[in-house]
């Protein structure tokens, strides 16, 4: 079993489609739950540690 581009080709399961909310293809279909922004949360996922570089240096 190897994990580089020959098996790419295996990967044909919809995992995650297009969110009506933040429009990334990150709504776990199965989960019903959007990887991204979490809809249908009402609120926004969020982590501190998912945020921007380059706040406080390094
Ligand atoms: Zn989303």
């Amino acid at each position: 079993m190897s994990k580089g581009t020959p098996s790419f080709g295996k990967r044909n399961k919809t995992t995650h489609i297009v969110c009506r909310r933040c429009g990334h293809r990150s709504y776990n279909v199965a989960k019903r739950r959007c990887a991204h922004c979490g809809y249908p949360d009402p609120r926004w996922r969020s982590y501190s540690w998912a945020r921007k570089r380059k706040q406080r240096g390094k």
